[in-house]
C-alpha cells in the first residue's frame, strides 16, 4: 500500500477501512503482550513465594497491589482468553481498538488478525520499538535509518512475511532518564510518520517533563505533533497546568490507565488518580478548549486487569466510566468526541 492509497483511510490488521466504520474506539490496549521484563523479584523468601504463585483468588489481593512482582501476572499469552475478554467490549458497544504492542513486547500480527476475524472488531496494529530495557542488547547500536526502514516496511508492506500492516507507529517507548537509542527511535518514528502519513503513539518516560521534551524531538525530526498521541498522561503529569501546556502543543492527550486505581504505583513515585479524577482532568481540558484532542483506553497489559482474573476488563470504560462522565455533567456530544470522532481523526492516514 503506497501512502497515496492509504490517505484518508484507517489501516487495520484486515486491511484499510473508512474512518466512519471505526465507531467506538479505544486508542491504547494490548490483547497479547510479553511484559515479563518488568518483573521485579522480591528479596524476602515469603514474598518470593508470592511472586511465583499463579494468579488465583488465593493471592489476588497481593498480586493486584504488587502486580510487577508476580511473574505469571506479567504477560497476556493466550489467544482464546483474549477473544473472550475483548468480546465483552464488543458486546458493550465497542467496535475498534489500537493494539499498541510492537517490537520488544511480543507483537503478534497473525494472532491479531485471527482475533479480529473471531470477534468482528477492527484492530489497528503498532510498529516501532518499545523501551530499551525490553530490546535485545545490540538494539542500542541500531541506526536511525534502519529503524525508519523497518517501520515504513511494517506500514506499507506488512510485518515480516505476514502481509499484515501496521496502522499506527507506536507505542514508541521512552524511559526516564531518556536513553540515546530511545531518542533515535522517536526520531525514526517521526520520520516514518512523515513518509507514510501514519499516526504516531508515544509512551513517555515517567516524569512530568518527558512529554514536552519528546514533542520537541518529534517536531525537530519533521514529525507532525498534531498527528501524535501522548500516552499515559494519568501516571506522568499530576499538575493540570502542565497537562494544559502539553495540549497547547497540539498533540492528542491520552488518559489510558482507566480501571487502574491505586495510591501506590510501583513504577514511579506518584499517586495514580482514580477514574473520577481522570474524568475531572478531562472536563478541565474540555473547558480549556481541548475536547478535540482527548482519547481514552485501559492499556491492559497484565492478567489482573482481565475479568477472568478478577479485574475490570476491556468494557470498563463503556460500562463504568461513561456513567461517571454523565454524572459529572459531560454531554453525549463530548462523550462521542472522545470515543468516536477523535479516534476517527487521529487514526486516518494523511
Ligand atoms: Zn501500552
Amino acid at each position: 500500500m503506497s501512502p497515496s492509497q492509504l490517505s484518508g483511510k484507517v489501516q487495520t490488521v484486515l486491511g484499510p477501512i473508512a474512518p466512519d466504520d471505526l465507531g467506538v474506539t479505544l486508542t491504547h490496549e494490548h490483547l497479547l503482550i510479553h511484559f515479563k521484563p518488568l518483573f521485579a523479584e522480591p528479596v524476602e523468601a515469603s514474598r518470593k513465594g508470592l511472586s511465583m504463585s499463579p494468579v488465583t483468588i488465593d493471592d489476588l489481593g497481593w498480586i493486584r497491589a504488587n502486580w510487577a512482582n508476580n511473574y505469571e501476572n506479567l504477560g497476556l499469552y493466550d489467544e482464546e482468553t483474549a477473544i473472550v475478554e475483548i468480546s465483552r467490549y464488543y458486546r458493550a458497544g465497542g467496535q475498534s481498538l489500537v493494539e499498541a504492542s510492537n517490537n520488544g513486547i511480543g507483537r503478534d500480527p497473525l494472532a491479531l488478525a485471527r482475533i479480529s476475524r473471531a470477534t468482528g472488531l477492527n484492530i489497528v496494529m503498532g510498529s516501532g520499538y518499545y523501551v530499551e530495557s525490553f530490546q535485545p542488547p545490540d538494539w542500542r547500536n541500531k541506526s536511525e535509518d534502519s529503524m525508519v526502514e523497518e517501520i515504513v516496511r511494517d506500514v506499507e508492506d506488512g510485518v515480516g512475511d505476514t502481509g499484515i500492516r501496521s496502522g499506527i507507529i507506536g507505542e514508541i517507548g521512552c524511559s526516564w532518564p531518556w536513553t540515546e537509542a530511545e531518542k533515535r527511535s522517536v526520531r525514526a518514528g517521526a520520520r516514518a510518520q512523515r513518509e507514510t502519513g501514519a499516526p504516531l503513539l508515544i509512551h513517555p518516560g515517567r516524569n512530568p517533563s518527558a512529554p514536552g521534551q519528546i514533542i520537541e524531538v518529534i517536531s525537530g525530526a519533521g514529525g507532525d505533533v498534531s498527528r501524535t498521541i501522548m500516552s499515559h498522561i494519568d501516571r506522568t503529569i499530576t499538575d493540570f497546568e502542565t497537562v494544559k501546556a502539553l495540549a497547547e502543543s497540539g498533540c492528542y492527550i491520552e488518559y489510558d490507565l482507566f480501571g487502574l486505581e491505586a495510591t501506590f504505583y510501583p513504577l514511579a513515585p506518584i499517586e495514580m488518580p482514580n477514574d473520577g479524577q481522570r474524568v475531572d482532568f478531562i472536563i478541565r481540558l474540555i473547558e480549556a478548549g481541548h475536547l478535540g484532542q482527548i482519547v481514552v483506553a485501559h492499556d491492559t497489559a497484565w492478567k489482573t486487569r482481565l475479568v477472568r482474573y478478577g479485574g475490570h476488563g476491556y468494557a470498563h470504560l463503556i460500562e463504568s466510566v461513561v456513567p461517571i462522565m454523565r454524572n459529572k455533567g459531560m454531554s453525549q456530544g463530548q462523550i462521542d468526541a472522545i470515543f468516536v470522532e477523535n479516534p476517527k481523526r487521529i487514526l486516518a492516514f494523511t
